[in-house]
């Protein structure tokens, strides 16, 4: 049962959706829960979430940006691209007026 909801092309159970139709409508011609179309159309919703949060990244990634070089810093726990982290750096110099630029 659950089969035919994964089944069915999302694109269509999404448009549906959104065009009014039930839960309870398309489960029935699909003979399943109502349940089971709200988890399906519960999980479309965060792979489509979670592909447009990938594309923005993508978006915003500089050329030659590797993800595997990000590093959370031993010292201050911030995520640090270049190494060493330069906020340790800077606060190592011991330059007053220069602010940890994570906190
Ligand atoms: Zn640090």
């Amino acid at each position: 049962m659950i089969s035919s909801v994964i089944a069915l092309n999302p694109q269509r159970l999404l448009q549906l959706h959104e065009q009014g139709f039930s839960s309870r409508w398309i489960a029935r011609r699909l003979g399943v829960s109502p349940g089971a179309i709200d988890l399906r159309l519960q999980q479309i919703a965060d792979e489509l979430a979670q592909q447009q949060r990938e594309a923005e990244a993508a978006e915003y990634r500089p050329p030659g940006y590797d993800p595997a070089n990000l590093r959370r810093c031993r010292s201050c726990g911030s995520l640090v691209y270049l190494w060493p982290c330069l906020a340790c750096c800077l606060s190592e110099s011991n330059s007053p007026d220069v602010t940890h630029p994570h906190s």
